[in-house]
């Protein structure tokens, strides 16, 4: 990951990372297809959330 800390983002199950060709990278949380009280595009980095779940695969690479 390069330059922005995305907090409980960076390990949660329900985030899509998306790059543009640029190689700027946003976390869009995937919760929000389903709950509008998610933002799509949360402001990061992300210290407390109320949807967050762990994916074993991911780890923190910051
Ligand atoms: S549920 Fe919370 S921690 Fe998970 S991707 Fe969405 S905003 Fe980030």
């Amino acid at each position: 990951m390069t330059g922005v800390d995305a907090g409980l983002c960076a390990t949660c199950r329900h985030v899509r990372v998306v790059e543009n060709r640029r190689g700027s990278r946003f976390y869009l949380c995937r919760r929000s297809e389903l709950d509008p009280s998610f933002v799509r595009y949360p402001r990061l980095p992300v210290a407390q959330c109320r949807g967050y779940e762990r994916d074993a695969w991911k780890t923190r690479s910051t």
